[in-house]
């Protein structure tokens, strides 16, 4: 490297044709507000990418794609789906907090701790939704991984 030259590390510039993570397709759309999430009803699943997620570095952006892998594959969205009457509740919403730490997790037993946790100190803002944890809470569950090699919370506590 080159004195005063910063490696800027390279991602993705677009998807591949009939792009796969895990066996689950990943699909452009444009306009979407996030960098990826998961699409999909009744075993029937896909991951959707914004523009934005083709400048994140490569190991970012597979870092977040397993991250939506780990919501396929704890059949997350089957159960928001089966939960939605009760959706306004506190024991959906602590379900979903739950279900995106579980999903970083996902990501991280894949070995993509430090990725995940990366990208999560790009996050502009640290305010939580009603759905989604605060990216410092997920940064403290992934750190926590990273030190002991076991969630800070199973799905089971
Ligand atoms: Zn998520």
């Amino acid at each position: 490297m080159r004195r005063g030259i910063r490696y800027v590390p390279q991602g993705m510039q677009e998807l591949p044709a009939g792009y796969s993570v895990l066996g689950i397709p990943v699909t452009l759309r444009r306009d979407s507000p996030h960098h990826a999430r998961t699409a999909g009803f009744f075993g029937m699943y896909w991951i959707e990418v914004n523009e934005h997620f083709f400048y994140l570095p490569f190991d970012e952006q597979h870092a977040i794609l397993l991250h939506e892998c780990g919501h396929v594959r704890l059949h997350h969205l089957l159960f928001r789906l089966l939960l939605l009457p009760l959706a306004w509740t506190n024991w959906v919403k602590t379900l979903c907090w739950k279900q995106e730490f579980d999903a970083d997790t996902f990501a991280c037993k894949q070995g993509y701790a430090r990725p995940m946790l990366q990208y999560l100190r790009r996050a502009r803002d640290d305010t939580a939704s009603e759905y989604h944890p605060p990216p410092s809470m997920r940064r403290k569950a992934i750190e926590f991984f990273m030190h002991n090699g076991v969630p800070l919370c199973e799905s089971s506590c």
